[in-house]
C-alpha cells in the first residue's frame, strides 16, 4: 500500500511526550478521504528473498545479473523485451522489475508506464538498468513511478545492495499495510465510536463507520463541521460536554455521560472516555477517545430508580419517595425557604369493607381511581403519595393560609362523593383527611407524618369523612393513650383484671335466673378502671382477644365452682360480654369450646352476649358463627337492644336467646311516653320471636311495676343488686339457695 491509498489509516503520533503532537495531523480533508468505510482485507506478506525479473535485450547481461542474484538466493525470471516483460509479469508477479531502458521495440520508460497503469501491478517496484547517465532520463524514470536507478556497466555488489534494500522495504510496506489493515478491521467492527479530533477549534482527525450508525447522520457532516456534533448533545448536557473538552482545567481525562438527540427524533445517552493530548502545560491540542452508548444501560437504571420511587398498582410516588423529597425540603434552612408547605393525610373509610365484599381487583381498581381523583383535585406540583393499603398523602406546596389547605381537602372530600365506576359495580368512597403545617418545631418527615397521620385517626374517630387539623393537644391525648395502651398490655400480663357479676332474675318470682359477668381492672394507681374506660381500647387494640379469653376462662371456672357448691345453679348460666372483633378472631369457636370443657362444664351455662352492629356488618358471616354456636349448645343473647340499627327483618334469621332491652329506655321510660312504648315493642317482638327477655338497669321500684305491666319476664339492676365481687356473688347464692 502507498501513501495515497484511499484505504490508508491516519496515523498519530500521541505517544512520544518529545515529540510534539502536531507531527501525526494530517489536514481534514485528507483526513475526509481517510475515513474508512469498508473493512479492508489483509495483506499477505511475502517471504524472503522473492522473485526478480530481468528486462534487458542483452543475453550477456541477463546471464550475469540472473547468476548473481541466484547466488545471492534470490529466484529470477528473465524477458529480453518490454512486450515480453508485460507478459510475463501476468504468468507471475515478481516482487522486483529490473528494468533497461533502451530496447528495440517498446523502450523500459514505456514498459514502466505500462505496468504502473496496471492496478494489480503498480506496487511492483521497478530499478531502472541504463548506460543513459543524464540527469532528465533519471528524473523521468522516477517520475513514471521507479525507485531507483543502476547505472550500466553496473557492478554485480551494486545491483544486489541496490535490490536488496528495495526488497527490504517491500517487505516492510508489506508489514506496516498487513497491520494497518488488521486494525482497520478491528476498528470498523467494533460497535463504540473509536474518535479523534483537533482541538481549538474543534476539528475530527478520524472516527470509525460506527459513527454514523450512532448519531444517524453521514460521516461529512462531521467532517465538515464538527460543531454540529456538539448540535447534537442534548441541550441540558452540552454546556458539561463543551466545557470539559474546551476549558484549560484538568482534567486530562476525561469520563462524561451525555445524551444526544438524533435526526429521528430518537435521544441515546453515551458514554465518552477521553484522553486530552497537551503541548506543555497550557495548550490542549487533541483529544482522543471512545464513545459507548450506554442507553440501555441507562434505561434500565431509570426504570430501577422509578420502581424504587413509585407505587406499581397506582404509579404515585411511594413512601420511601415522599419521605425524601420532605426531607430534602426540610433541610433548606428555614429563614430561607419561601415553601410554606402542608401535609394532608389521607384514609378511606370503610376499605376494607369493600375490599372484603367486592375482591381485591376492585380494590386495586378503586384505588387507581381514586389517585387518578386526588390528582385531579390538586396542582400538578404537589407531590401525591400512597403509603400503602388505602393511604394517601400529600405535599402541598406553597399553602400560607389554613383556608387554602381545607379548600383542596374539601374539593378531594366532594370529588369523592361521586359514584366511582369499577368493572362490575359503582361505589361510593368518603376520606378521613388529616392536616398539618410546616412548623419550626419540624424536623424530620416522620414527625409531620406521624401528626398528620394523628389528625387523620382524629377525623376517623369524629365520624370519617372529614378532616382535622392537627393539634398539640391532640398530641398529647395521643400520648396519654398510647400509655394507657401499654398499661393495659402490662396489666394483661399481669392479670390484674377480676370479674364481678351482676344477678338477672325472674321479675314476677324474683328467684335467680343467671349472673352477668362484668370485667373490673385492678389499677395499681387508679384503682378500680371501669370496662367503659378500656374495653374500647382493648378493641381497638386487639388487646381484646387475650383480655376475653382470660374473661371466659374465669367465667367458666368460677360458674363451675358454684354448680359444685349449689346444685340448684345447673339450671342457670352465666352471661360473658363478646366484642366484635373477639368473636371474628381466628379460632375463637375452638378456645371457646376449650374453656368450657376444660371447666367441666355444658355450654348452655354459657349465655354469650353479643351487640346488635355484629348482625348488620358481615352479616353471612355472623350468620354462620352463629349457626355453630347454637348448633354446640351456646345461648346467645342480644345486648343494649334498641340502641343499634338492626333491621328487624334481620332478627328472625339469627338464632337468638334472649333480647336485653337497653338501660336507656328503661331509665325515662313512663306509660305513654315513647320509651314506654318502645319497651312495649320489644318485649311483644320477643315473645312473637320466641325469645326471652331482659331489662337492664333497673333502678326503681316504679320502673319494676312498669315492666310488670309489660310482661317482662326478667330483669338486671341496681334495684335488685350491684355487680358483685366473686365473693359477694357467693354469698348471694347462700342467700337464695343456702
Ligand atoms: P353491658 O353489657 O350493657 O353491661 C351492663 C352495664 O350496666 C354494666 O356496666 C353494669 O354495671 C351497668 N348496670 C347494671 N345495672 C345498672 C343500673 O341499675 N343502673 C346503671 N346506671 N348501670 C347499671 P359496666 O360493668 O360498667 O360495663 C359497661 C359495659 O362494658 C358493658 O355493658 C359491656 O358492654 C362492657 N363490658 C363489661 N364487661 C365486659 C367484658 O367482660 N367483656 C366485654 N367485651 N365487654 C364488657
Ligand atoms: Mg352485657
Ligand atoms: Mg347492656
Amino acid at each position: 500500500m502507498t501513501a495515497s491509498s484511499s484505504n490508508e489509516l491516519p496515523t498519530f503520533d500521541g505517544s512520544s511526550s518529545q515529540q510534539s503532537p502536531e507531527a501525526g495531523l494530517q489536514s481534514s480533508a485528507a483526513m475526509a478521504a481517510a475515513v474508512p468505510t469498508t473493512i479492508a482485507t489483509p495483506v499477505a506478506v511475502t517471504e524472503e528473498p522473492g522473485l526478480i525479473l530481468i528486462v534487458d535485450d542483452t543475453p550477456a547481461n541477463l546471464d550475469v545479473i540472473s547468476q548473481a542474484l541466484i547466488d545471492a538466493g534470490f529466484e529470477t525470471a528473465i524477458a529480453t523485451s518490454g512486450e515480453r516483460a508485460l507478459k510475463q509479469v501476468q504468468l507471475a508477479p515478481p516482487d522486483l522489475i529490473l528494468l533497461d531502458i533502451m530496447m528495440p521495440g517498446i523502450d523500459g520508460f514505456e514498459t514502466c508506464r505500462r505496468l504502473k497503469a496496471r492496478e494489480v501491478l503498480k506496487d511492483i517496484p521497478i530499478i531502472f538498468m541504463t548506460a543513459l547517465d543524464d540527469i532528465d532520463s533519471k528524473v523521468h524514470g522516477l517520475e513514471l513511478g521507479a525507485v531507483d536507478y543502476i547505472t550500466k556497466p553496473f557492478q554485480e555488489r551494486e545491483v544486489l545492495a541496490r535490490v536488496r534494500a528495495q526488497m527490504n522495504l517491500r517487505h516492510a510496506n508489506q508489514q506496516l499495510a498487513a497491520s494497518e489493515a488488521r486494525l482497520h478491521s478491528i476498528l470498523n467492527s467494533l460497535k463504540d465510536v473509536v474518535w479523534s479530533a483537533r482541538l481549538h477549534p474543534l476539528e475530527f482527525l478520524y472516527f470509525n463507520p460506527v459513527m454514523e450508525f450512532l448519531y444517524g447522520v453521514p460521516a461529512s457532516c462531521f467532517l465538515e463541521d464538527a460543531q454540529q456534533w456538539l448540535q447534537m448533545i442534548h441541550p441540558e448536557d452540552r454546556v458539561q460536554v463543551a466545557t470539559l473538552l474546551e476549558g484549560n482545567q484538568p482534567p486530562e481525562f476525561l469520563d462524561c455521560e451525555y445524551r444526544i438527540i438524533r435526526p429521528d427524533g430518537d435521544i441515546r445517552w453515551l458514554q465518552c472516555q477521553a484522553q486530552i493530548r497537551s503541548h506543555g502545560l497550557e495548550k490542549r491540542l487533541r483529544v482522543d477517545g471512545i464513545i459507548h452508548d450506554v442507553t440501555g444501560r441507562k434505561q434500565a437504571e431509570s426504570e430501577l430508580k422509578y420502581a424504587a420511587e413509585h407505587d406499581s398498582l397506582t404509579h404515585l410516588a411511594n413512601r420511601a419517595y415522599f419521605i425524601a423529597c420532605l426531607n430534602k425540603l426540610l433541610e433548606q434552612p428555614r429563614q430561607r425557604r419561601q415553601d410554606k408547605f402542608a401535609i394532608l393525610f389521607i384514609d378511606l373509610d370503610r376499605f376494607k369493607v369493600i375490599n372484603d365484599s367486592l375482591g381485591h381487583l376492585c380494590g386495586d381498581q378503586l384505588l387507581i381511581q381514586v389517585s387518578k381523583i386526588l390528582k385531579r383535585s390538586v396542582r400538578p406540583t404537589d407531590l401525591i403519595a400512597r403509603l400503602g393499603g388505602d393511604e394517601f398523602t400529600i405535599l402541598l406546596h406553597n399553602v400560607c393560609e389554613i383556608e387554602e389547605i381545607v379548600t383542596v381537602s374539601d374539593r378531594i372530600q366532594s370529588e369523592l362523593t361521586h359514584p366511582i365506576a369499577l368493572a362490575e359495580k359503582s361505589v361510593t368512597v368518603s376520606a378521613s383527611i388529616g392536616i398539618v403545617q410546616d412548623e419550626a418545631k419540624y424536623n424530620a418527615a416522620d414527625e409531620l407524618l406521624r401528626d398528620a397521620d394523628l389528625a387523620m385517626y382524629q377525623a376517623k374517630s369524629l365520624g370519617k369523612a372529614c378532616h382535622q387539623l392537627f393539634s398539640e393537644e391532640m398530641y398529647e391525648k395521643a400520648m396519654e393513650k398510647i400509655t394507657f395502651e401499654n398499661q393495659l398490655r402490662a396489666a394483661i400480663e399481669k392479670l390484674e383484671f377480676c370479674l364481678y357479676y351482676q344477678p338477672i332474675l325472674d321479675l314476677t318470682s324474683k328467684t335467680l335466673k343467671g349472673f352477668e359477668a362484668l370485667v373490673r381492672w385492678q389499677h395499681p394507681e387508679r384503682g378500680f378502671v371501669s370496662p367503659g374506660d378500656f374495653i374500647p381500647l382493648a378493641e381497638e387494640t386487639g388487646l381484646i382477644i387475650p383480655l376475653g379469653d382470660y374473661i371466659i376462662e374465669e367465667a367458666c371456672r368460677q360458674m363451675s365452682l358454684w354448680i359444685a357448691q349449689f346444685p340448684q345453679m345447673q339450671d342457670l348460666s352465666v352471661s360473658v360480654n363478646l366484642s366484635e372483633r373477639q368473636i371474628q378472631s381466628r379460632g375463637f369457636i375452638e378456645r371457646l369450646t376449650l374453656a368450657v370443657e376444660r371447666s367441666r362444664l355444658q355450654p348452655k351455662h354459657l349465655k354469650l352476649e353479643i351487640t346488635e352492629s355484629l348482625l348488620m356488618e358481615n352479616s353471612e358471616l355472623t350468620l354462620s358463627l352463629f349457626e355453630q354456636l347454637q348448633a354446640q349448645g351456646f345461648r346467645l343473647s342480644l345486648d343494649d337492644f334498641g340502641t343499634g340499627y338492626s333491621s328487624l327483618s334481620y332478627l328472625h334469621r339469627f338464632p337468638i336467646n334472649t333480647l336485653k332491652i337497653d338501660r336507656s329506655f328503661i331509665s325515662v321510660m313512663a306509660p305513654g311516653d315513647s320509651s314506654f312504648e318502645i319497651v312495649r315493642t320489644i318485649t311483644a317482638l320477643a315473645r312473637t320471636l320466641k325469645m326471652d327477655v331482659v331489662a337492664e338497669g333497673v333502678e326503681t321500684e316504679e320502673q319494676a311495676e312498669y315492666l310488670r305491666s309489660l310482661s317482662c319476664e326478667m330483669v338486671q339492676g341496681y334495684l335488685f343488686s350491684h355487680p358483685l365481687s366473686d365473693e359477694h356473688a357467693t354469698q348471694y347464692l347462700s342467700n337464695c339457695f343456702g
